[in-house]
């Protein structure tokens, strides 16, 4: 006998299957689909054959909930400015409404609208950043572009408008200055080339020689620099 617990009960679904099927539920819950005629006795078996296999699911599903969970803001969490976290403080100071030491320092008198105050201290620092930033590699690399605009995706880190802007997503203010870099020369090369073709990407390595490492991040990482 396996001493593992499962930490859910499990829920079953009986249907016209011809097997026993265990699911692990984005929430932990464990969930066997049955065929109508499966005994309790055959889900028990299958159910301790793969006690293993189901609390390794289920501690992942409980890490990946966690990395997902949404600020609460509250005094000790931590929250992300150019790849490192701070934690939250509170402070008895009125102005600025938050501050970034060793701590992000709320004021008490925020403490109501910490989101709405987050937000925009990130979209501050995004404004400024992005700007020097593409300011360094246009000047360096010679795009010309016409601005750069700042927008709330989630998803969509950067695009280039045929225009000739370029959009931010300001949450990658949370991210390593690296990874905003790669972005931001992703966005400027595509000035130069609109599509995703061999002569974009070896644009990007001219500029970048390191950039699939960093786009590699993105595409793993990026999804837990989730606001709120
Ligand atoms: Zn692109």
């Amino acid at each position: 006998m396996s001493t593992k617990k499962i930490t859910t009960p499990a829920k079953i679904i009986r249907s016209r299957r011809k097997s026993i099927a265990l699911v692990v539920q984005p929430d932990g819950e464990l969930i066997i689909r049955a065929p109508k005629r499966a005994t309790r006795k055959q889900i028990d078996n299958l159910i301790e054959k793969h006690t293993n296999w189901i609390a390794k699911k289920q501690m992942q599903a409980k890490e990946t909930q966690a990395l997902f969970a949404p600020h609460l803001f509250r005094e000790g969490e931590s929250f992300p400015f150019l790849g490192k976290d701070y934690p939250l403080e509170f402070i008895d100071l009125e102005k600025p409404k938050l501050n970034l030491e060793k701590t992000f320092q709320l004021a008490k008198s925020s403490q109501g609208q910490a989101e709405k105050v987050f937000e925009q201290w990130y979209k501050k620092q995004a404004r400024e950043i992005f700007a020097e930033r593409v300011t360094h590699y246009a000047q360096k690399h010679g795009f010309s572009y016409k601005k750069v605009k700042l927008s709330s995706a989630k998803k969509r880190w950067g695009s280039c408008s045929a225009k000739g802007n370029l959009n931010l997503t300001w949450r990658l203010v949370m991210m390593p200055i690296e990874i905003i870099d790669y972005v931001v020369v992703h966005e400027l090369c595509h000035l130069r080339e609109l599509n995703h073709s061999k002569a974009f990407w070896a644009e990007v390595e001219r500029i970048l020689p390191d950039y699939k490492v960093r786009r590699k991040w993105l595409k793993e990482k990026g999804n837990k620099f989730h606001f709120p």
